[in-house]
Parts: structure tokens; C-alpha cells; sequence
């Protein structure tokens, strides 16, 4: 009896996915060309603020969101799927990300003004040039966006936010490609928003936010923008590699007051240390692997259960294999 023929290739434009590393992927069956960048074991350290993990099975920088659709569209629904942001809130594990992980580049980086006070973001735009362009057009209620290191398709999965103020607050709603391809829009509502959590579903992609604030006077926004960088500078290891808060604040409590209480500040693990000047983050001090990492977070964990009963919950997305 013949055996069945082989699946068409997968034909990329940029890197040919084949040889070793690519019959691991099953990408489906599609005869899609795309025009977007395509590498296989590619390493997400580089791309990640805490420099640390393993590398990503297939790494995906599409051209538009078009060439996004026709490349999920056609995977194999058992490949997993994860968008990248700039990584700022994220521990890649060191066995890496199987599947396709997706990297919004500057194809998504634009930013237009709908009306006085609204602005339609692509999902690779960074918060600080939402703040910077909202604060040109005189556009107020953003600014806490120009702390918070991340892209705008992090911030409306994370429910990003900072002084006071998160995404739910400025949403309108976003475009979002789905696992399977399909293309969708989500009101804030549909996103069912609480402190740092969405319920955006696995795999799906945001390429585009629409945020409204009101309208102010671009001096008065430029001054708090800068007050909240001065603020951020003061209070945060902003040029180390880090992840970010790493537990979500325990209703009524403050996740780094329990974490010094606890005596973790400046607790280390090979590389990996407690921050002495901010205890709820994390730091690489140069060479330290996800898995030391990840165990200095549970090491925290563990001490702050035992003394106080509190369950700390992981705010930084920990993703991929050991
Ligand atoms: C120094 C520092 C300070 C920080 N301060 C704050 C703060 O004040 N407030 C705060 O909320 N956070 C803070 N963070 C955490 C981080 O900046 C936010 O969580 C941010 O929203 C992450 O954005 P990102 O694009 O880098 O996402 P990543 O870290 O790359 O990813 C985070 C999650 O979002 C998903 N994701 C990323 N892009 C998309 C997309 N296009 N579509 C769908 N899902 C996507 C990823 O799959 C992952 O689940 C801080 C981090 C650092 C390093």
C-alpha cells in the first residue's frame, strides 16, 4: 500500500523552514507564501528584558497584518502560538517556546488620531510613544503609559497600569487575530478587565488598540509624563534585566512590603537576585538562567506563605518548557 503523500511545504519567503529544525513544527497544511520574517531556533534572550531562556521553535515577524492572518490561518491547530511584546514581563524557560512565537516590529508600530482625543495604536507601538504622540495632540489621561516599558499589545493583554490608572481605564477596544486566523474586534467589556488580567484568549494577537483620553494642554501632560519618569527612575532597577513587578499586590496588601517582611530583599540565587532597591523585582546580575530565576520567585514565595499565610500570584508570565 503507498503511504500518504507528505503535507505541501510550507513555503516562507525569507528563511526556508526545513532540514533538522523543522519537522518538529507542524505548521499544517498550507501552501502559504509569507512575507514577514521567519527563523527557526531562534534565540529570545536578546529579546527579553531579563536576557535569559531558551529560544523560540519558529520566530515570526509578520509584514502586515494580512500576512499574520494567511500564517495562522493555515498552522496546524496543535501549534502553539505566543505574542511578543518587548518581553518585559516575561521569563522565557531555558528548554524554549515550541511552537510560533510572534513579534509585532515596526509594521505595527503606528499611531494615528482618530478624533480630539482618541488614537488607533498598532500592537507593536511602545508606551512611550503613545505618551509622547497623545501629548503632542494635546491628548490627556495617557500618561502613565510612558512608564510602563512594554508594547501596546502587552498592555491590553496585562490590563497594564501604573499611578493609579491601567488599560480598562483608556480602552475603547481592539483588533485581535485569533489562533485560527480569524480577525476580530473586542470591546474593553468583551476583555472582561480586572488588575492585571484579560481574558484575550491563548494564542490570539492584538494588533491594534484604540485608546481615548480627554482633552489637555500638551505642557501640562509633558510635565507629568516627566514627573512619572523622575518618579519610576527613583523607585525602580530601570537598567537592569528584570521582569517588572514579579507577584500581582494580595488584595489589601502591597506583594514587596510582604516580600521585606519576609527577609527576601537581596535574596539570591546564583545570578539571580531580590532587588535591594524595589524587593517585588527580580533581577539577572549577569549570567543567570530562567530556572534560577523562576526558582528565586518560588523561594519567595514559599517564605512569604510561611510567614504570613499569603499566597503570592506570579504577575510575570512564565513561558515554555524546562
Ligand atoms: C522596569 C519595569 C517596570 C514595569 N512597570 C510596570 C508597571 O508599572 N505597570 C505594569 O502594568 N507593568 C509594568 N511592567 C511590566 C510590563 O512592562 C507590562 O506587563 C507590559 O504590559 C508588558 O508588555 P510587553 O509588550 O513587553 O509584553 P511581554 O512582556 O512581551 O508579554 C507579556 C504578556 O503579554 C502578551 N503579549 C505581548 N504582546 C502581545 C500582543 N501583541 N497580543 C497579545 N498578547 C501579547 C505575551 O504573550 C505575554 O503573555 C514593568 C516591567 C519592567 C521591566
Amino acid at each position: 500500500m503507498n503511504s500518504p503523500a507528505p503535507s505541501p511545504p510550507f513555503v516562507p519567503s525569507e528563511v526556508e523552514v526545513r532540514g533538522a529544525s523543522a519537522p518538529r513544527l507542524r505548521l499544517g497544511r498550507t501552501g502559504a507564501v509569507v512575507r514577514g520574517k521567519l527563523k527557526t531556533n531562534a534565540p529570545l534572550a536578546p529579546l527579553v528584558w531579563f536576557k535569559s531562556g531558551g529560544a523560540a521553535e519558529l520566530l515570526f515577524e509578520p509584514a502586515d497584518r494580512d500576512d499574520l492572518v494567511q500564517l495562522l490561518g493555515g498552522l496546524d491547530p496543535q501549534t502553539p502560538v505566543m505574542a511578543l511584546g518587548l518581553g518585559s514581563n516575561m521569563i522565557v524557560r531555558d528548554g524554549g517556546v515550541p511552537g510560533v512565537t510572534v513579534r509585532l516590529g515596526k509594521a505595527f508600530a503606528k499611531i494615528e488620531r482618530v478624533d480630539e482625543v482618541t488614537l488607533r495604536c498598532g500592537g507593536g507601538a511602545s508606551g512611550i510613544l503613545v505618551s509622547s504622540i497623545a501629548r503632542d495632540a494635546g491628548i490627556a489621561g495617557l500618561e502613565f503609559l510612558r512608564g510602563i516599558p512594554g508594547t501596546v499589545g502587552g498592555f491590553v493583554r496585562m490590563n497594564g497600569g501604573a499611578y493609579g490608572r491601567e488599560v480598562s481605564d483608556i480602552l475603547v477596544g481592539c483588533t485581535v487575530v485569533l489562533r485560527d486566523g480569524q480577525v476580530e474586534q473586542w470591546s474593553a467589556e468583551r476583555l472582561g478587565y480586572s488588575y492585571r488580567y484579560s481574558e484575550l484568549p491563548e494564542g490570539a494577537v492584538v494588533v491594534e488598540a484604540v485608546f481615548r483620553g480627554q482633552s489637555g494642554d500638551p505642557s501640562v501632560i509633558g510635565v507629568e509624563m516627566d514627573r512619572i519618569a523622575a518618579a519610576r527612575e527613583a523607585a525602580q532597577p530601570l537598567r537592569s534585566r528584570t521582569g517588572g513587578s514579579t507577584f500581582k499586590n494580595p488584595p489589601g496588601h502591597k506583594a514587596w512590603a510582604l516580600v521585606d517582611a519576609a527577609g527576601c530583599r537581596g535574596l539570591r540565587i546564583g545570578d539571580a537576585q531580590v532587588s535591594h532597591k524595589h524587593c517585588n523585582f527580580l533581577l539577572n546580575l549577569g549570567n543567570a538562567s530562567s530556572s534560577e530565576i523562576e526558582e528565586l520567585g518560588e523561594t519567595v514565595r514559599r517564605r512569604v506563605r510561611s510567614s504570613t499565610n499569603i499566597e503570592l500570584e506570579w504577575e510575570i508570565q512564565r513561558i515554555g518548557v524546562e
